[in-house]
């Protein structure tokens, strides 16, 4: 593993805050992609009160090069899960909060029962809270995306991870076009749409651009943009640390393009400064 450079170093999750967002999490029997994927700002984060929760279990049908969530066959769906998430929402007591799912090939309808009845549990506990949901491509079933779109969260994300030609590689289970389109239906649908991208994976700065353009050209409104982490050894090696001054650069061209919001940085993650997409 390459050494990482000065701006990736972090603080370690310490103080009040983070012991109480440690213990919902657990009291509640919930999982996040805080933990789950090894984030580097959970310091931050949950020091702050705040967390990501991954609902429908934490073993993902697919096996993404980058991602440290575990792969297999998954637990059957707990169908008291949504009343804890917003069990849990309540007691973090944010006034905008955001969710995941590992992605649930296995079930007909993809997770998104189970998707709606959170957002829903999660309004009527805590109606002033706003929700970003970060939603699989439920392997483009339209009617299972169009469940999302019924009971519209604040935002949906739908995350590309990367460019086109490294598709295969990073995420091999899901395909470049079909995640465009969730976004472009998730528009044409009336949803704020962000995605996120991770830099240092081996694309180009050419690469970069194109892909931003196919976002905006699908309707996308927020982008983050973030350094890949290598989880573990037996994941897809770092192939370049991006500098501060590239990110930059690349939000200032994403921004120019028609992106409304870019958030640009090596330690952004797509759930990182969520709140402030509420514009
Ligand atoms: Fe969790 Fe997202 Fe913060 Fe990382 S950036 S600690 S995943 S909320
Ligand atoms: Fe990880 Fe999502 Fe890929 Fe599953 S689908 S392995 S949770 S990135």
């Amino acid at each position: 593993m390459k050494n990482k450079p000065s701006w990736l170093k972090v603080k370690l999750p310490t103080g009040e805050e983070y012991k109480k967002v440690r213990n919902i999490v657990s009291e509640h029997k919930l999982h996040t992609i805080c933990e789950s994927g090894n984030c580097p700002n959970m310091g931050e984060c949950w020091g702050a009160g705040t967390a990501t929760f991954m609902i429908l279990g934490n073993i993902c049908t697919r096996s993404c090069g980058f991602c440290a969530v575990k792969t297999g066959r998954p637990l059957a769906v707990d169908l008291e899960e949504p009343i804890r998430v917003a069990n849990s929402v309540k007691l973090m007591n944010v006034k905008h909060c955001v969710i995941t799912s590992v992605d649930r090939d296995d079930l007909k309808d993809g997770g998104s029962i189970i998707w709606t009845e959170t957002v829903n549990k999660v309004r009527e506990v805590s109606p002033g809270t706003t929700m970003e949901t970060l939603i699989p491509d439920f392997k483009g079933d339209w009617d299972n995306l169009q469940r999302i779109i019924d009971v519209a969260p604040e935002i949906v994300s739908h995350n590309l991870e990367t460019v086109r030609r490294l598709t295969k590689q990073v995420r091999i289970q899901a395909k470049y076009d079909r995640s465009l389109e969730v976004i472009k239906r998730l528009k044409d649908g009336g949803m704020r749409t962000k995605s996120g991208v991770m830099l240092g994976l081996g694309e180009t700065e050419e690469e970069v651009i194109e892909t931003m353009q196919d976002l905006t050209n699908a309707g996308c409104d927020i982008l983050t943009l973030g350094q890949y982490l290598q989880p573990t050894p037996k994941h897809l090696a770092v192939q370049e640390f991006i500098t501060p001054a590239q990110f930059a650069k690349y939000k200032g061209i994403g921004l120019k393009m028609g992106l409304r919001y870019v958030e640009s940085g090596p330690l952004v993650r797509s759930s990182y400064h969520a709140e402030k997409h509420m514009f």
